[in-house]
């Protein structure tokens, strides 16, 4: 298993937010994390990349415990994420976007890598090569030198992914990657997450569309309450009477 999760919880005062909740994944496996508003899903990702220190339980990444590490260093550890709400650096180019994931496999400040000091020049060249590979997997070649907050939504999204890719991640975790996207955007990011999938890459997906968690996952997890009802492949968790009154009926 690349990635397992045992016994998580998570409490804010008294708003238990994740009880218990168990999951692993293995190379290469997509695995979805649906559920309604408030079921702890977030949490569950933030408390993956060190935004918040479990209460009780444990996180290990191939083998190795990483709950209560901070997000740099699961970042180094080699878990990378996108947000709900897309952050990047939304003045600077599509380029150098992505330069800054890099700048983290490469362990230098982000000063060196805008400033561009000796060690960043030296390596610039293969920086920059594997930047324009990364953005032609995303589907933004060409786009190199386009300003950030000038490309339309759905193109920033899959930046963001290009920027995660950067630092060179086992697990890539996905918050709502499709919010906002239409139809041809979602089959797009379909064809990607596939791509990325083939390459061995893990990934954990936050989504409320389920076109998407049809079309890319091997499983699924359930969140409601903050605990973990059902698990299983889609076509399982679609017939899943729980799951169908706590969320896919509504
Ligand atoms: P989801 O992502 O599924 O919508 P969240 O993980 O955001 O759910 O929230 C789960 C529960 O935890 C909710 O009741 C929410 O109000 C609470 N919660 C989440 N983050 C915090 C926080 N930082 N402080 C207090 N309560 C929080």
């Amino acid at each position: 298993m690349v990635l397992e999760i045992n016994k998580l919880s998570k409490s804010f005062g008294g708003i238990v937010a994740l009880k218990e909740v168990s999951l692993e994944v293995s190379r290469g496996e997509v695995l979805a994390v649906i559920g309604p508003n408030g079921s702890g899903k977030t949490t569950l990702l933030n408390l993956i990349t060190g935004v918040y220190v479990p209460t009780s339980g444990e996180i290990t990444l191939g083998g190795k415990r990483i709950d209560g590490h901070n997000s740099a260093e699961i970042c180094t550890s080699g878990i990378a994420r996108t947000f709900q709400n897309i952050r990047l650096f939304k003045q600077l180019s599509v380029l150098d976007n992505v330069l800054i994931g890099f700048n983290h496999a490469f362990k230098s400040s982000l000063a060196n890598v805008l400033g561009k000091g000796r060690r960043f020049r030296e390596e610039e060249k293969t920086f920059r090569e594997d930047a324009a590979k990364l953005l032609e997997v995303v589907g933004l070649r060409g786009k190199e030198n386009v300003v950030a907050q000038s490309l339309p939504y759905a193109q920033q999204r899959l930046l963001e992914i290009a920027r995660a890719l950067a630092t060179q991640p086992q697990v890539l975790l996905l918050d709502e990657p499709a919010a906002g996207m239409n139809s041809e955007e979602i089959a797009h990011l379909i064809q990607l997450i596939k791509t990325l999938r083939q390459t061995g890459l893990t990934i954990i997906l936050i989504e409320h569309i389920m076109d998407l968690v049809r079309g890319v996952t091997d499983r699924v997890i359930v969140l409601s309450y903050g605990v973990k009802i059902a698990a299983g492949s889609f076509e399982e968790i679609e017939r899943n009477q729980e799951v169908i009154e706590a969320y896919l009926g509504k």
